[in-house]
This record gives structure tokens, C-alpha cells and sequence, in this order.
């Protein structure tokens, strides 16, 4: 076979979603040459479900992406239509900017990004196989359904949902990886010939309703907010544009899904794998809630070239003619006309137990993947995911040491943690409760937490560094200012309680160099001064357990001082030290502390 240049990569990324965009962008921006291959070039990007990012959680992860030279902050300052901060009454570690998004702008902004950036190649095609080289061990490349074999010695995998897609409405099924395209057929062959262990998941998205057919007049606004900031380092002065609603479900909506409960493809026994609980289909929420007689659905612009309407909060796998009953039993939506009907998905994910930290597979190293399909749901987890499988492929590929984020310094580090050490039984979503630390991962200050290490990297410019780092400098001094005078300090504190309306006089006292979110990190730096002394102490702990190693052939079932249910878990997830065996749901301190007896024995 004639092989020419062009067939030669540094980094293949198979798929371009949130997952396989942050990839691609990475690898690409640290020098390598880096081919994505994507089964439909105009989806790049696409948002599958709900066209907004952010949120409590999961704002925090599109924060570091942002610090890490991300591509999905760039995009949504680009394409977001109205825009929202999350828990202003809650302390600034639990607040979350979420952006409503025009889903056609995002689309076409990323689709752009990557055939512009120099190191990128797009490639639309189907990967229906992995090559591997078995005498090296080691990966080879992908071969697609039209038959190009194209080769490099990293291949990140962001499948998405696509994988053995199947959709579901009601009782009629085909095979599709999102509604009107196909399914990824063929590949999980491929990983599962590569001894990589395949499960099954499921999520669900709403119908789409056409916006002339609502009663807007019936339905409450949701005002937007005004910010100074959105999710990149620089400045933006938001601007809104379009309005989200918001409707309930009522007695006679629930009525119909009951009596039709029976008609769901969750319920007929039709899907097997598992859905978020988290974001529950509403056949799910009447079933779980059933003294609740109404429900909250949020009616969000999909874009402004668009008449299509979200409604956030009636996911369902019901059939159409029952999707049409419930949805006109709603106020405002009496006259709804759906354009797209509700659908489940079932999918293929691979157990993330099967992954380093650096999401390489461990039985087949150069291998990473990234995304939905780790058990994941949602564009940020899989973004946060991507761009560490980029920057770890690039760093396969020139042979350096893997790049790992650590739960104390990073959401992104924490869902990984998650992921690998004790793996998935429904999708993953992030929440902050999640966090150990969640006072010292704020959104206000992942730029702090993660520039440096993005510069080194080389994921970020000269420019953004030298004005971070000037940044950091004046919250350094300030903090150090409030806490030399303590009657300052004293006066600060009752301002800082409702800085909302306090601005004006906070920044009389410490002036006007500190920009909006300077100002809530020394906010929160100076209010939570003790929790904060207190996190690092066991921080410091963690460090420590993690240096105490738990022996891989360590028998648990039996061993006397643990629950049998503790004995399970333990033998099951097979912690590699007391930190991850801390993770462990229902770990207590007394089995811990006989854990750590044990690492000390020879
Ligand atoms: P995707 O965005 O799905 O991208 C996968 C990419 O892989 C696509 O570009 C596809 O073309 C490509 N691809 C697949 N197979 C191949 C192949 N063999 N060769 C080449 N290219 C290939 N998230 C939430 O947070 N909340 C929700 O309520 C929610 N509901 C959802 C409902 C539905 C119906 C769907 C489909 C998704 C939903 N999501 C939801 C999930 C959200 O869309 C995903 O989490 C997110 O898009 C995952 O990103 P990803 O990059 O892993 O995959």
C-alpha cells in the first residue's frame, strides 16, 4: 500500500462533541499535528439536549477550562443569548454562571476554531476500527467505513452517545446516535477486542416546540443578569437577548403521563441501561415524586435563527401521541405544535475503572478516552475531560511525563478521581457537594488555581500569562493590606455579607485596580479565612494518605473490624491508597484508621 504524509498524525481525536473539540484544541495548541475525525462535519459542536452551559458544578469546570486555554469559554462568549448567576445568595464558592446558548452560533464558531487552527485536520468519516501495532504494543492508528486508515501513536476517543446508538419514543426504536443521526456501528467491537469492558447507559432529551405556538403572556420571565465577566480571563460586558420562561406541569399533566406511564420505553422494560438519576425523564419525577402536583419546566431559546424551543424539564421516552397530551395539558402551551418529538437513548460507555488519572487505557496505552463515553453526562464534564485526554495524548506523543489534575486543586481533577477510582453506576454529573475543598475551588479563582500549570504547558499566551500574574499580585497585596488593619478588615466583613449591594462602598475602601472577580476572591479569601486554613490542614492530610499504599492483592472480603458491605466495596474497587479508599461511599473513620494499619504492615 502507497502511504503518503498526510496519512500521518501526532494525535487522532475520533469525534468532535465537547469532548473531542477541547481534545483536538489542546493537542493541536501544544504542537501537535492532530486529525478529528467526525461522522458529520456540520455537527461539530452540537448540543445534543439542553442548549445552555454552566451552572453550580458544573460552571466550575468550564471556569478551568477556561485557565487551561480552552476552547468551549471562547465559543460561549461568542454564541450566548442570555445569562444568569446562579445562588447570588449563597457564598461565592457555590454560585455558577450558566449561559443559554445559541446552539447554531456555537456550532458554526466551533466548527470554524478547529479548520482554522493550523495543527488541526478535519476528516468526516466513520472510525470503525483501532489499529494497534501488538508486537510494540502500542496503538497504531483508525481505520474508517470508507476505508482510509490514517496513523498516529495517540487516539483520543469522544464518541459521545453514539456508540450502538438505539432511540427510543414510546415503543418504537431505531438505531441512531442522536435524533436524525446515525449510530457509530463497529467500533465497540474494536475497543472490546482491545480487552476493554463495554456497558450500556441511557439519557433522555425533551420535545422541541415551535415558538409562534406558545402563550408567552401565561408564562413567569426570567430576568437575565448583568455581569462584568463571563467565563473567559478577559472582560465582557454581557448583553442579553433573548428571555427564558418558565412553566409548571399541573395535576391534569401528571394524570396523562400516569395513565400512560406503562406506553415509556423506561418503563415497558424496552431500555436496559441506566439513566441520570440526576435529570430524571418526567414519567421518572411523577413516579419518584408522587405528592408533588406540579413541576417546574424552564422554556429556553435554542437561537436566534431558530423558532425551536427547549422545555427544560419534560424529558420522556413516552410515545408522541401521549408527548402531545401532556405538553398541551400546560398552561401557555395549550396550542403547542412539536417540532421534534422527545427521545431516550441507550448507548455503549466504557466502565471508567479501565482508566489512569490521565484518562489513558491502562491495557492499551495511547489510548485515551474522553466524554459520554467515561459515564459521563453533560457538554462541561465532557469538555473537562477532553482537553486533559488532549494534553495527555500530545505528551504520549513526545514522550513526556502524563499531566494529572489532583481533586484538591480542580473540579476537572475531582471528576476524574471520581471516575477512575470508583467508576460510574448511572451517569456522572457534577455537583459541588462533590468537592472535599469546595471553598478553595471557586469559579472566582481557577485562573489562580491552574494558569501556571497551563502555561507551562504551552496552552496559553504570553500576554494572558504576564496579566494573570499581574492579577494575582494585587489580590496578594490587597489581602495582605486587609489583614495588616484590622479595623478595615472588621468594616470589610459586614460589607462583604451582602456584596451584591455593597460594591460601591467595598471598593471605596480597597479602590478601583481590582477587577470585578479580583474583588470576589479577596472577598472570599478574607470571609473564609478559617475554613480556608482549615481545608489546606486536610489537604495536607490527603497528601499524606495518599502516600500510604494499599498492596493490589490485599484481600478484603473476611477481613475482621469492616462491614461486609464495606468488604464488597473495598474488593471491588481495589484502592491503591487510603486517599482513594477515603472516596469509597460509606467509609467510616474507624475503618479507615484499621486501612491504615494495614498499609503498615509488611
Ligand atoms: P457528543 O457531543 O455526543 O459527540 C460525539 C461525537 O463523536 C460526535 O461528533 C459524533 O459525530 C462523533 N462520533 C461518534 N462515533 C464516531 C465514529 N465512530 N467515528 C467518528 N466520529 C464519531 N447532558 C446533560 O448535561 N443533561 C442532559 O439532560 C442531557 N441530555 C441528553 C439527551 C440526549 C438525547 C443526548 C444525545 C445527550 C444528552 N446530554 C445531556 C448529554 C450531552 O449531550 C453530552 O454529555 C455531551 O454532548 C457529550 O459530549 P461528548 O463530546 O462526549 O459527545
Amino acid at each position: 500500500m502507497n502511504i503518503t504524509n498526510s496519512e500521518f498524525f501526532d494525535v487522532i481525536v475520533i469525534g468532535a462533541g465537547h469532548a473531542g473539540i477541547e481534545a483536538a484544541w489542546a493537542s493541536a495548541t501544544m504542537g501537535s499535528k492532530t486529525l478529528v475525525v467526525i461522522l458529520n462535519l456540520d455537527t461539530i459542536g452540537m448540543m445534543s439536549c439542553n442548549p445552555s452551559i454552566g451552572g453550580v458544578g458544573k460552571g466550575h469546570i468550564v471556569f478551568e477550562v477556561s485557565a487551561l486555554g480552552g476552547l468551549m469559554p471562547k465559543l460561549c462568549t461568542q454564541s450566548y443569548l442570555q445569562v444568569r448567576m446562579l445562588n447570588t445568595r449563597k457564598g461565592p464558592a457555590v454560585q455558577g454562571l450558566r449561559l443559554q446558548i445559541d446552539k447554531y452560533r456555537y456550532n458554526v464558531g466551533a466548527k470554524q476554531a478547529l479548520e482554522r487552527h493550523p495543527n488541526i485536520t478535519l476528516r468526516m468519516g466513520m472510525v470503525v476500527n483501532i489499529l494497534t501495532d501488538q508486537k510494540a504494543g502500542h496503538i497504531q492508528g483508525v481505520q474508517l467505513r470508507d476505508g482510509a486508515i490514517f496513523y498516529a501513536k495517540s487516539v483520543v476517543v469522544a464518541t459521545g452517545t453514539f456508540l450502538q446508538g438505539t432511540i427510543h419514543i414510546g415503543r418504537a426504536t431505531h438505531q441512531a446516535g442522536r435524533h436524525g443521526e446515525e449510530a457509530s456501528v463497529g467500533l465497540t467491537d474494536s475497543l472490546r477486542s482491545l480487552g476493554i469492558t463495554i456497558g450500556r447507559l441511557k439519557t433522555g432529551t425533551p420535545p422541541r416546540i415551535l415558538r409562534s405556538s406558545i402563550d408567552f403572556s401565561k408564562l413567569t420571565c426570567q430576568e437575565p443578569d448583568e455581569l462584568e465577566y463571563l467565563f473567559e480571563f478577559y472582560p465582557h460586558k454581557t448583553k442579553s437577548t433573548m428571555l427564558c420562561y418558565i412553566a409548571h406541569t399541573n395535576e391534569r399533566t401528571h394524570e396523562i403521563i400516569h395513565n400512560n406511564r406503562h406506553l415509556s420505553a423506561m418503563f415497558s422494560g424496552a431500555i436496559t441501561g441506566r439513566g441520570p438519576r440526576y435529570c430524571p425523564s418526567i414519567e421518572d419525577k411523577i413516579t419518584r415524586f408522587p405528592d408533588k402536583s406540579s413541576h417546574h419546566i424552564f422554556v429556553e431559546p435554542e437561537s436566534a435563527q431558530s423558532e425551536e424551543i427547549y422545555p427544560n424539564g419534560i424529558s420522556t421516552s413516552l410515545p408522541y401521541e401521549v408527548q402531545l397530551a401532556y405538553v398541551r395539558s400546560i398552561e401557555g402551551f395549550e396550542y403547542a405544535h412539536i417540532t421534534r418529538p422527545a427521545y431516550a437513548v441507550e448507548y455503549d460507555y466504557a466502565p471508567p475503572t479501565q482508566l489512569t488519572h490521565s484518562l489513558e487505557v491502562k491495557m492499551v496505552p495511547g489510548l485515551f478516552l474522553a466524554g459520554q463515553i467515561n459515564g459521563t453526562t453533560g457538554y462541561e464534564e465532557a469538555a473537562g475531560q477532553g482537553i486533559i485526554a488532549g494534553i495527555n495524548a500530545h505528551l504520549k506523543h513526545v514522550g513526556s511525563k502524563p499531566f494529572v489534575l489532583d481533586r484538591t486543586e480542580s473540579y476537572i481533577g475531582i471528576m476524574i478521581d471520581d471516575l477512575v477510582t470508583l467508576g460510574v453506576d448511572e451517569p456522572y454529573r457534577m455537583f459541588t457537594s462533590r468537592a472535599e475543598h469546595r471553598l478553595m475551588l471557586r469559579q472566582d479563582n481557577a485562573f489562580l488555581r491552574l494558569t501556571d500549570r497551563a502555561y507551562t504547558l504551552g496552552l496559553i499566551d504570553a500576554q494572558v500569562y504576564a496579566d494573570h500574574k499581574k492579577e494575582k499580585e494585587l489580590i496578594q497585596k490587597t489581602v495582605a493590606f486587609i489583614e495588616a488593619h484590622p479595623q478595615i478588615k472588621q468594616q470589610l466583613l459586614a460589607l462583604f455579607i451582602d456584596m451584591q449591594s455593597n460594591t460601591a462602598a467595598v471598593r471605596e475602601i480597597l479602590g478601583n485596580d481590582l477587577s470585578e472577580r479580583a474583588l470576589r476572591t479577596v472577598q472570599a479569601e478574607i470571609v473564609y479565612e478559617p475554613y480556608l486554613a482549615r481545608e489546606s490542614r486536610e489537604i495536607e492530610r490527603t497528601q499524606q494518605y495518599k502516600n500510604l499504599k494499599l498492596h493490589p492483592a490485599t484481600e478484603y472480603i473476611g477481613l475482621s473490624g469492616l462491614s461486609r458491605e464495606l468488604q464488597e466495596k473495598l474488593q471491588r474497587y481495589k484502592p491503591e491508597n487510603i486517599a482513594q479508599a477515603a472516596l469509597i461511599p460509606g467509609m467510616t473513620p474507624a475503618a479507615l484508621s484499621l486501612l491504615i494499619l494495614k498499609t503498615r504492615q509488611k
